[in-house]
């Protein structure tokens, strides 16, 4: 496997933490544990990591913004799991933040075993496991090396082909919006034209060469369908 396929499956870890020392101790834990991990000193910093991560550790104690408030902000742009670190005597702050959407807390001091187990389950909660192979009727997607294949044979797309067939065939049959897609397969915030699905869309399917398998549901979206195996 190449570095670059192990980075796509790393789980991104953001921790916000302006206490240097600390910081750096949870980076390197996280790291060693399989995470792609790195940190920021502010709460604006953490509104404006990019790329989203997909878990945050967030301490309250923030210099510049109220740690509730940066909960409450990262919940809306983006559906990373927050674990909210707070120091004790802080039980108010630890509560508006699950009702700002935390997934969990933990609170000064805490051990590094405890923080990775809380991570995990955090994550078990809110991330479903990627399966090992997609498969539907003669198509095979394989979201770990990005590899797709018809009848075993390999089909080469594009990476953004690749997001796209991903999205519907994860759940083969459940029609997928075009919004779905666009902020799946784009961006999280993705409001252009949406023209420019329909030309990845019809290279995807001029590629994939199996008519009926990816089907347009008019006024609605698209899903894959086996065109063999159908009723
Ligand atoms: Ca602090």
């Amino acid at each position: 496997m190449q570095e670059t396929d192990v980075d796509t499956v790393k789980v991104r870890v953001l921790v916000v933490e302006d206490d240097a020392g600390i910081a750096r101790s949870l980076v390197r834990g996280l790291e060693r544990d399989g995470y792609a991990a790195r940190s920021v000193d502010t709460g604006r910093a953490a509104l404006a990591a990019e790329p989203v991560p997909d878990l945050v550790l967030l301490d309250l104690g923030l210099p510049d913004l109220d740690g509730v408030e940066v909960c409450r902000l990262l919940r809306r742009r983006s559906d990373a799991a927050v674990i909210v670190v707070t120091a004790r005597g802080e039980e108010g702050d630890r509560v508006s933040a699950l009702d700002e959407g935390a997934d969990d807390y933990l609170v000064k001091p805490f051990g590094l075993a405890e923080l990775l187990a809380r991570v995990r389950a955090v994550l078990r909660r809110t991330r479903p496991q990627v399966p090992e192979l997609l498969q539907c009727g003669p198509l095979s997607v394989d979201p770990r090396t990005r590899k797709v294949s018809i009848a075993g044979q390999e089909i080469v797309l594009t990476p953004k082909e690749f997001d796209i067939l991903e999205c519907l065939a994860v759940d083969p049959g459940r029609v997928v919006t075009r919004q779905e897609i666009l902020e799946r397969a784009w961006d999280a915030h993705w409001y252009g034209p949406t023209k420019v699905l329909d030309v990845h869309m019809a290279a995807l399917r001029r590629k994939l060469g199996v008519p009926g398998l990816v089907e347009t549901v008019y006024g609605r979206g698209f899903r894959l369908s086996d065109p063999v195996g159908r009723p």
